[in-house]
């Protein structure tokens, strides 16, 4: 079917007191996303999650924080509320151990993106956001750790990562028609492995750069330097630095040329899993003995991001290097660690 091709309008820049909603904002990237609005000088915040606030990571001074489940209309409506701006980025999701044994948990966060995204339109917001994956590109293309960068159009014909990558494709699917069918500018950014400060570092929600981490640390802590790796180690990824996402969030979200167009937003420094674990010894000043675990959940075996369209369009991409952005990972976990260990709370994931 062809699209007819809708006018785009420009709208009003936003005010420092206009409305900003962030759903998942006590997770980690929603968090800083709202530190970085807040740091910005936007002063009218709200920030939602369904987590109770004592156990969110950040608690940005300034924010209205809520406590609200958003998989459920009505409160979504409540959240949207004289909304200019809205950022979902709620979503039940984890590392490959979660997303590989938690499928309908992934695939229920339909549900929250599908009431966000009408509940923005009804509020009338001017730009809705919407956290993708790179897990919604077609798996067939993922077979090999040399991989080849994904581009965008890599996501059809698709084959995405079960549960998990599906429901991303289809909640774009969503974000993609209510601008077509029904005007409201929608912005879409798939995520490449996102890391760094005040986000899920153990509990079985974690990342490979936190959880490598963590594992270096409570090693060093017990005097037992034995690291057990998920895979043969040689997966390939590419991980970006938090600071780099929400900047992207931002640049994305307001590009009037990325309208309903979903566009990568992840870093093109392609790692193994095994350099990944020396760059944190060399942080930490220690060697691990390493053994595999050749039947945990590990993914695709190679996964990176092809910066071209990115680069063209906002010429700009994620430039921290892993080096610079493991070592401030390294440190706040440690600082978790050592807060916990002496009884102190910490953020949950
Ligand atoms: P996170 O788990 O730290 O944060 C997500 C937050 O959403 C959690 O705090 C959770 O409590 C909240 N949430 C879940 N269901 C909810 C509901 N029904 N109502 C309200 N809150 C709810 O994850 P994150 O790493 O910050 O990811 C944020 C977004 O980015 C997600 O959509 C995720 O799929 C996407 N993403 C993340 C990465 C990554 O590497 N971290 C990669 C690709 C995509």
């Amino acid at each position: 079917m062809k699209e007819t091709k809708r006018n785009v309008e420009k709208d009003a820049p936003m005010k420092k007191n206009d409305l900003i909603v962030i759903t998942g904002a006590g997770g980690f990237i929603a968090g800083n996303l709202a530190l970085y609005f807040s740091k910005k000088g936007f002063t009218n915040i709200r920030a939602v999650d369904k987590k109770p606030i004592s156990e969110w990571y950040l608690h940005v001074p300034g924010v209205q924080n809520l406590c609200l489940d958003v998989s459920e209309a009505g409160n979504c409506h409540r959240v949207c509320e004289g909304a200019v701006e809205v950022y979902n980025l709620a979503a039940d999701m984890g590392g490959m151990g979660f997303i590989e044994r938690f499928r309908v948990e992934c695939l229920r966060s339909i549900l929250i993106n599908t009431h966000m995204v009408e509940a923005a339109y009804k509020a009338g917001a001017r730009r809705y956001f919407y956290s993708s994956s790179a897990c919604a590109y077609n798996t067939l293309l993922q077979q090999d750790p040399n991989v080849r960068a994904l581009k965008e159009s890599d996501a059809y014909p698709a084959m995405a990562e079960r549960g998990y990558g599906w429901e991303k494709l289809v909640s774009e699917m969503f974000c993609q028609e209510y601008w077509h069918e029904r005007g409201m500018k929608t912005f879409i950014a798939r995520f490449h492995n996102v890391y760094g400060p005040h986000g899920t570092w153990d509990g079985g929600r974690e990342k490979a750069p936190a959880a490598i981490c963590r594992k270096v640390i409570e090693g060093i802590d017990k005097k037992d330097l034995n690291i057990m790796i998920w895979g043969n180690g040689d997966q390939t990824r590419s991980f970006m630095y938090i600071d780099d996402c929400v900047k992207g969030i931002d640049m994305i979200t307001h590009c009037d040329d990325l309208i309903a167009t979903p566009i990568n937003l992840g870093s093109s420094e392609l790692v193994s899993i095994n350099t990944l674990v020396s760059k944190i010894e060399k942080i930490a000043g220690v060697k691990m003995k390493r053994s595999y675990d050749l039947a945990a959940p590990q993914g695709v075996a190679g996964r990176n991001s092809d910066n071209t369209f990115i680069k063209k369009v906002l010429k700009w991409e994620p430039g921290t290097t892993l080096d610079k952005g493991l070592a401030e990972t390294y440190k706040w976990i440690k600082s978790q660690y050592e807060k916990r260990k002496k009884g102190e709370r910490v953020g949950i994931g």
